[in-house]
């Protein structure tokens, strides 16, 4: 594919070649697959090709050898080093949503399917800890409950409208728990709620949970390509199947199966008006002692000020890192921060944002005192990754019909939540036509 027919910026793109490393990268360098068979040709044909080595990527491959496909038969491409992502860039959260975002689903795809979305949101929770439980996934997963807090009595009121919504609407409220004014602060600990509401919810270390994929699939027999860009896919001149195009050979394959989350364009250009790559950051923090020990927070966060200003917060059990998420379109940040969120460079951080991140977890965690950390506490390290958003807010999951015999499961809009459900529910269906 010539470079011209890139779009820096947008979902034609290939992913940015000089990535940061996350936290999560950072603690599983030693990953044997991270940069598999980095020089290698690619064979001439295979059955699968997946392209993409994310959660999507790793967990289709995987599904596929689950629903009878031999190992063999599959070759994952990926653009660089394995499950370099959003899955390994995240902020660790498994955090179904529980209410909040029924209106704006109705609005869109009315509220019969708003109804399921938010259902299967749960449903991804319980399969999620089904999953890491049957094949004892070393991912650090943690299943706990997570807290909505409501910062300012105008984002109080919008969630008690969500809320009345759903419920009227048939949506179960059962596992929802509501806490107001001195309840909400006392069982979150943050001073500033104004209300709180919990429900089931977890954590995992997001980059292990692929690898561990990834390696299953690669014992059974999938071959792993890394620093091998899928870079066009086409119909093959002498046997009709698809001809999958990359810098190390072309591979002829029966099925296509395009995972590449914000890039997805690039391969399928018809996508490029329904999905915008963002550019999202996190963070980890290694705590005072307000936040080790006995005092660790046992249940993750989103503390909300608005609906495009918050913090997502989980403190890890494996080793009590805090992991700090800032909402993109966070309205105190700059215009030109605001605006750079618009963007497929992962390369560094941005500094406005780091600052904004210390600052809002000193304000509404009081007991940090970031001033007196001791050398080795508090900001450990920043990065960012690129997220898909769609203009429709679910991601594409299935056959494309345009294209028989390619499938996609990508834009996922920041959430994983939602991530492992459609895999679990479609991927079969590339096993079966
Ligand atoms: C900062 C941040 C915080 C987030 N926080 C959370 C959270 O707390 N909880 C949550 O559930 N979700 C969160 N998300 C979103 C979540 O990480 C994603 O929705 C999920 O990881 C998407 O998985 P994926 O496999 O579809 O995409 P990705 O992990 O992005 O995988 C796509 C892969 O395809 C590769 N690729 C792209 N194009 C090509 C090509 N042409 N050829 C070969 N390879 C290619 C890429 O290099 C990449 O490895 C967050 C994301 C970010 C960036």
């Amino acid at each position: 594919m010539s470079p011209l027919s890139q779009k820096e910026g947008s979902s034609r793109s290939l992913p940015n070649q000089t990535p940061c490393l996350s936290y999560w990268q950072r603690t599983t360098r030693a990953f044997p697959h991270l940069h598999a068979n980095k020089d290698a040709k690619v064979p001439s044909n295979s059955k699968y090709v997946v392209v993409g080595s994310g959660i999507s990527g790793s967990l289709t491959a995987f599904e596929l050898i689950e629903g009878g496909v031999k190992g063999e038969d599959i070759v994952i491409l990926e653009a660089r080093e394995a499950a370099s992502g959003a899955s390994s860039r995240n902020a660790g959260h498994v955090r179904p949503d529980a209410f909040r975002g029924f209106s704006a689903y109705s609005k869109v795809h009315g509220e019969e399917q708003a109804l399921k979305i938010i259902q299967d949101e749960r449903l991804v929770l319980q399969r999620v800890d089904e999953f890491v439980t049957k094949h004892n996934v070393p991912c650090d997963f943690n299943l706990t409950t997570t807290f909505d807090v409501c910062m300012t009595p105008e984002f109080a009121a919008y969630e008690k409208e969500s809320l009345e919504s759903f419920k009227k609407a048939g949506g179960d409220t059962s596992y929802i728990k509501f806490y107001e004014g001195r309840d909400a602060q006392q069982k979150t600990k943050v001073p500033g709620a104004i209300a709180a509401y919990e429900w089931p919810a977890g954590s995992s270390h997001p980059a292990k949970l692929a690898q561990f994929l990834l390696q299953t699939v690669i014992s059974k027999g999938a071959k792993l390509f890394t620093f091998c860009p899928a870079t066009e896919v086409k119909v093959s001149s002498s046997s009709g199947l698809w001809d999958v195009h990359t810098p190390r050979g072309v591979i002829t394959a029966e099925k296509v199966i395009h995972c590449t989350n914000a890039h997805a364009a690039l391969l399928l250009p018809h996508l490029d008006p329904y999905m915008r790559p963002n550019r999202a950051q996190a963070h980890s923090i290694i705590p005072t002692p307000a936040f080790c020990g006995d005092q660790a927070l046992r249940s993750t966060f989103s503390l909300r000020y608005s609906l495009h200003h918050f913090y997502s917060l989980i403190q890890r059990q494996a080793d009590g890192t805090l992991v700090l998420g800032v909402s993109r379109s966070n309205p105190t940040l700059s215009p030109e921060t605001i605006a750079g969120r618009l963007s497929t460079d992962d390369t560094r951080y941005n500094e406005e944002i780091v600052q904004d991140a210390l600052r809002s977890f000193g304000e509404m965690f009081p007991d940090y005192v970031p001033d007196t950390t001791m050398h080795g506490e508090g900001l450990d390290h920043a990065w960012t990754g690129i997220i898909a958003m769609t203009t429709d807010s679910v991601p594409f999951v299935g056959a494309i019909e345009s294209l028989p015999g390619q499938y996609i499961c990508a834009g996922f809009n920041g959430h994983g939540g939602s991530n492992l459900h459609p895999i679990f529910f479609n991927i079969n269906k590339a096993n079966q036509n």
